[in-house]
């Protein structure tokens, strides 16, 4: 039986699997992020057991990455806080070991993919994902690929108009005013001196939440016209956010455009914590599909 490998590549986890060409998960194995010598040592091994299978790998990875193919960096994580896996050459460990195409992007960009094939989205050619959690990060999928240009999108770092009453300075150490700095659950928490879980009865916090959530999501629509919008991460826990948004949002769009019925427009993610390993497998499908 062939098999096709995904790793979501994640800060605290890393998640493996072996699906079919459906996306459906086979196996699946979780290890913690600690020096990649070590965690890597794990995710071979894995796949070594299915290696006379293996057609192809996706890897879905926090960033930032390199994905331009013709960079000398290409397939590695590059300057992120993670000082063990700065500069790490991800692509590469793999392919030392499998002799096997790769499919290398972002993990919000793997989610999008996942929920579009098999999940919210499923059906549709294009939509948006976005994940408010300790950051914000978002990746999008048009004619049923991830879209990238001279590098994958950073739609956490869009900017965004601050509310009048708001006098939190951001917590982005690049950017003043954009959305991460301003609406991420670390936002939220340094705000508000909370755990934001901790702040779901107080209607200030979601308000201004849904403020900056309704900018970013009128911004995503006008620049690149989504079937859908998936929002996701921690944050979006708080479910009263969902109506607050698609308010807001048609607010301020002022019926400018036509939009699709709000409550499938903007919608909770139906993968949960399988989106980014499902859209993983996928991408391992279409790596493979393309290298035929
Ligand atoms: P991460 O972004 O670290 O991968 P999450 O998507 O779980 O992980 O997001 C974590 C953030 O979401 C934290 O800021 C956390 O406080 C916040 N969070 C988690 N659960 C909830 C909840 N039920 N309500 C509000 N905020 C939450
Ligand atoms: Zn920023």
């Amino acid at each position: 039986m062939m098999v096709y490998g995904a790793i979501e590549a994640g800060g605290t986890k890393f998640v493996v699997a072996v699906g079919d060409e459906k996306g459906n998960i086979i196996k699946r194995e979780t290890y913690k992020t600690t020096e990649p010598a070590e965690t890597m040592q794990q995710v071979i091994q894995f796949f070594k057991q299915y290696e006379s299978d293996l057609k192809a790998i996706g890897i879905g990875s926090f960033g930032p990455i390199d994905i331009r193919k013709d960079s000398k960096t290409y397939g590695y994580i590059t300057h992120t806080p993670k000082l063990a896996w700065r500069n790490y050459n991800i692509v590469g460990a793999l392919k030392n070991e499998f002799n096997v195409p790769m499919g290398f992007t972002t993990d919000v960009n793997a989610a999008a993919l996942g929920e579009v094939k098999l999940g919210a989205a499923k059906g549709l050619e294009s939509c948006i994902y976005v994940t408010i959690g300790t950051g914000i990060g978002g990746g999008a999928v048009v004619r049923g690929e991830i879209l990238e240009g001279f590098s994958h999108p950073e739609m956490g770092h869009i900017m965004v108009k601050r509310h009048k009453h708001d006098r939190f300075t951001g917590n982005c150490p690049s950017h003043d005013d954009c959305l991460e700095g301003l609406a991420a659950g670390g936002a939220i928490e340094k705000r508000f001196g909370k755990k934001s879980a901790l702040l779901a009865d107080n209607e200030e916090v979601w308000n201004l939440e849904a403020h900056y959530l309704a900018q970013a999501v009128m911004n995503y629509t006008l620049t690149l016209s989504p079937e859908r919008i998936v929002l996701g991460g921690g944050v979006m826990k708080q479910r009263q956010l969902f109506p607050l948004i698609r308010q807001k949002l048609k607010g301020l769009m002022n019926q400018y455009v036509k939009l699709p019925p709000l409550d499938e427009y903007i919608v909770p993610p139906m993968l949960e914590d399988d989106a980014g390993i499902t859209g993983c497998v996928i991408l391992a499908v279409q790596t493979y599909e393309k290298e035929q």
